[in-house]
């Protein structure tokens, strides 16, 4: 029964932690698609891309995305592809969008309203930026991924949902634990899934310790689950993470112990409504 399947997302790499902070962190493309490759085949259904610089920083790199995602589609891989559209602070918008249209991916990010990054920096996601990726999504089949990291952002979306910006039925990433955003805690995720509109899919995650509370709730609610080193780059207190494949394997045991089915990418397509 597909209402029994959780999705399960791997985000590998992320925009922030480097090999310093976890040597077992993949971060430029050809460790990348061999990260996904086997968390696809321990059972995640989607994976969410970030790409690094030369020098291993932050970036929106039009060929590092082009070389990635060309690596994992030569392969047997299925895996619905997930690209970042803020993987570096202060660009263009076009430079945000450019490898959408080239690659046309299945999903993409779409965060849905600005914030206070790290206490040092702004995310910013302006209306001007939210409308036109809104549309470039809707125009390349992409299934904008919409990234809530504070209650005010699901009100955006009600709003581009509203204007046309986006269409239903909408797909809601809750990132709880961001500093700036909402803490990861059970009571913020309830409050948050009870304001987006019914027929709605949604996944959640939380960053750092907040990480297996919040997987608890999102599977007790209903929910889909997103693992990986963006998000945590240690296993369990003090322990640093051996590779991604050990958070999809721990969430695709949680899932079965929850009496739940882990979720194929083609199922994923029909629960997410993908156009393939
Ligand atoms: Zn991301």
């Amino acid at each position: 029964m597909i209402d029994n399947k959780v999705i399960i997302t791997v985000a590998p790499t992320g925009a922030w932690p480097s090999k310093q902070d976890n040597p077992n962190i993949p971060l430029q493309p050809k460790e990348i698609a061999e990260e996904v490759y086997a968390c696809w085949m321990a059972g995640a259904a989607v994976a969410h891309i970030h790409v690094r610089d030369d020098n291993n920083k932050s970036s929106m790199n039009f060929d590092k995305f082009v070389e990635t995602v060309e690596y994992i589609r030569a392969t047997d891989c299925d895996i619905i592809l997930n690209l970042t559209t803020s993987g570096q602070l202060g660009l263009k918008d076009e430079e945000r969008m450019k490898h959408l249209i080239a690659l046309k991916p299945e999903m993409a990010s779409y965060d849905c309203g600005s914030m206070n990054w790290m206490h040092n920096s702004v995310f910013e996601n302006s209306p001007r930026f939210l409308e036109k990726l809104g549309l470039v999504m809707q125009e390349n089949s992409i299934k904008p991924e919409i990234e809530i990291f504070d209650a005010g952002m699901v009100y955006n979306a009600l709003y581009y949902l509203k204007k046309g910006v986006l269409k239903a039925p909408l797909h809601f990433q809750f990132v709880l634990g961001a500093p700036g955003g909402m803490a990861a805690t059970v009571e913020n995720l309830v409050f948050l899934k009870s304001l987006i509109p019914e027929g709605s899919t949604w996944g959640a995650l939380g960053i750092g310790k907040g990480h297996l509370p919040i997987m608890f709730t999102t599977l007790a609610l209903g929910g889909h689950v997103r693992v990986g080193m963006e998000d945590n780059i240690y296993y369990a207190r003090g322990v640093l993470a051996k590779s991604n494949v050990e958070f999809v394997e721990r969430a695709r045991r949680l899932i079965l112990e929850a009496d739940k089915d882990i979720a194929t990418p083609d199922e994923a397509r029909i629960i997410l409504g993908l156009t393939k």
